[in-house]
């Protein structure tokens, strides 16, 4: 690496760790407890009120998304910063401010496939932590088969229209919205799968919480009715 960038990132890392001895609360340097994991969306309670302070002011950085474009509310950083910050953070045992399947796996995939007006949409919420994302892929019959899928979708021109039966729907009882594969397609596999995103509190749709033997449990099965 050339010597300017060297200096400019110990220029970062300076003013990294700065601004989290100065921002980052006291109960948020602990181990994390499981009940004060935030998951955010909009039944999000913040049993540590510290919670909601550290969240707010490393999303107002864009720091709960380091890497992603500044333009959608992402930290905008470079790999090497991106690295800086969870170094820095790790050093005064920081707690990460957002669990969120929003974070790990539906932004990702906006980001490389979706179009601008998606993006606006829906990759700030994200980041904020406004809105809570569940994973619709796996039924009760397509589970490592997953491109075997039967839940149905039918394009009414207005509206697209959707029944079949979703499973192991991580905590799809407290999210906000749903990324799901569906059948669009009959007559092909997995050309015939399509992704939609909807709200869950959408007419028909329904999640109920599995009970497993060993206690608590974050799945649920979904219903599309
Ligand atoms: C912690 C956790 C969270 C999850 N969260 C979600 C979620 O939020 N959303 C979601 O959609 N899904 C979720 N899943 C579901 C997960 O993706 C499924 O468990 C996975 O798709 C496997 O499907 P299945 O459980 O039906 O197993 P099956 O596909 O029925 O497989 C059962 C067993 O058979 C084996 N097997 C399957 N096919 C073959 C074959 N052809 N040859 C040989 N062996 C085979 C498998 O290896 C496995 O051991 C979650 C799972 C876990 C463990």
């Amino acid at each position: 690496m050339a010597d300017t960038a060297v200096d400019e990132l110990e220029t970062f890392r300076a003013e990294t760790r700065a601004w989290l001895e100065e921002n980052c609360p006291p109960s948020m340097r602990t181990p994390m407890k499981d009940d004060e994991i935030v998951w955010g969306g909009k039944r999000e309670k913040f049993k540590n009120p510290e919670s909601k302070i550290w969240l707010e002011r490393m999303a107002e950085k864009g720091w709960t998304a380091p890497q992603w474009p500044k333009k959608y509310g992402g930290g905008g950083l470079s790999a090497q910063e991106a690295r800086v910050l969870q170094q820095e953070m790790s050093r005064i045992k920081a707690r990460q401010p957002l669990f969120s399947f929003g974070l790990w796996m539906f932004g990702p995939a906006l980001l490389e496939f979706g179009n601008e007006e998606q993006k606006m949409r829906f990759i700030p919420d994200i980041v904020h932590g406004r809105t809570r994302w569940c994973q619709g892929y796996s039924e009760p019959g397509a589970g490592s088969d997953l491109a075997d899928l039967q839940t149905k979708c039918e394009d009414k021109d207005d509206h697209w229209l959707i029944n079949g039966q979703k499973v192991w729907t991580s905590y799809a009882d407290q999210a906000d919205w749903i990324f799901c594969l569906v059948r669009t397609d009959r007559s092909v596999k997995h050309e015939g799968i399509s992704f939609l995103v909807f709200d869950m509190q959408t007419d028909g749709v329904e999640a109920r919480p599995i009970k497993l033997i060993s206690g608590s449990s974050p799945f649920c099965e979904t219903f599309f009715t």
